[in-house]
């Protein structure tokens, strides 16, 4: 027997899988207790974020009719990785082992069972990874892979192809806790834990209804989040390409004074202009790199919580506060 397990999933505005996602679910943690992958304590926490449709709705109605579902409520949209982290948090002195997984069903559940057998193995940290991106439109699975690869290239540890769909221990979950980063990168934080680790391959597919709630803007400050977190290098960069540029105005400073001795001075009109536009376009771009950390060090400095728990249902009754 490995335990308890608690299923944390995120929702936000998903009044349209829900109903569908809770049906699977309950068929699924069935068949695994049932197999006696899991204590029949186990439970399912649906972590609504502030949703603005019948999100939460959806959720009292699946608690009071199954206990199998407990519900947590965030005061506010706080968005994907602090809504689950919120639910880690819940999790983390309730159960053996937590899945986190997307409500949209795009994640495999039948994968569970593989999660499962790595536990049982001695893995605290398990990592589902997409075999392939057939379900993503040309442009996602692109945007995505140009985004790994630049990671990499910053030298942040993160698994391929791995979104949130993740086995942590309880053991796992408590050093996630000591975590208290503001700027949430999940995914980036999961090998920092350390711990043996494995993984499991399971194919994607389809959001089944509803729309993504990534939109490109959003993927976008997500990836600049997750580089600016994690990788300092962007910062050494500027302070390389400065120094280039500094050699190459040695350089220029010559050429200036030889032209200048030669008597051939009033020329290269192109060659400022170019030398301005550049120089101001890198300085800026430079300014706003070191502007996005300085971000960073206002946000952790303020240390707000990174999530506020409204409401939290469970059989025990137990007490909402989580520390944040
Ligand atoms: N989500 C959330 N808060 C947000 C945005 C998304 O909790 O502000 C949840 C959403 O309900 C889903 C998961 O995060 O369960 C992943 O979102 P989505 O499926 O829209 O992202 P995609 O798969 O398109 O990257
Ligand atoms: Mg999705």
């Amino acid at each position: 027997m490995n335990g308890k397990l608690m299923v944390v999933i995120p929702c936000y505005n998903e009044e349209e899988v829900l109903g569908e996602t809770a049906r699977r679910l309950t068929l699924k943690m069935k068949a695994l207790v049932d197999a006696g992958l899991c204590d029949p304590a186990s439970r399912v926490l649906l972590v609504d974020d502030g949703s603005r449709d019948r999100t939460w709705e959806i959720i009292t109605r699946l608690h009071a009719e199954n206990p199998l579902f407990e519900g947590l409520k965030l005061s506010r949209n706080r968005g994907h990785q602090n809504a689950l982290l919120a639910g880690l948090m819940t999790a983390k002195d309730r159960c053996d082992f937590s899945i986190s997984m997307d409500a949209d069903l795009q994640d495999d559940m039948d994968a569970m069972d593989r999660f499962i057998a790595e536990y049982s193995a001695g893995c605290d940290v398990v990592y589902g990874v997409r075999n392939r991106r057939e379900s993503d439109t040309f442009f996602k699975k692109q945007t995505a892979l140009a985004f790994y690869r630049l990671m990499k290239g910053l030298g942040v540890d993160i698994t391929f192809n791995h979104a949130d769909y993740r086995l942590m221990s309880r053991r796992a979950l408590a050093a996630l806790a000591q975590f208290h980063e503001v700027n949430l990168f999940l995914r980036g934080l999961a090998p920092l834990v350390g711990f043996q680790s494995g993984y499991v391959y399971y194919d994607r597919s389809e959001r089944f209804a509803g729309e993504s709630k990534y939109p490109f803007k959003k993927m976008l400050a997500f990836a600049i989040d997750g580089i600016t977190s994690f990788s300092v290098k962007p910062l050494r960069l500027i302070t390389t390409l400065g120094i280039v540029i500094f050699l190459i105005s040695l350089a220029m400073l010559i050429y200036t004074l030889v032209a200048f001795l030669a008597g051939r001075t009033v020329m290269g009109w192109s060659s400022t202009i170019a030398s301005i536009w550049m120089i101001g376009g890198i300085q800026l771009l430079s300014l706003g790199v070191i502007g996005e950390y300085i971000g960073k060090i206002y946000n952790e400095s303020k240390r707000r919580p990174r999530f506020i728990i409204d409401r939290y249902l469970n059989e025990e009754g137990a007490d909402p506060t989580v520390d944040a």
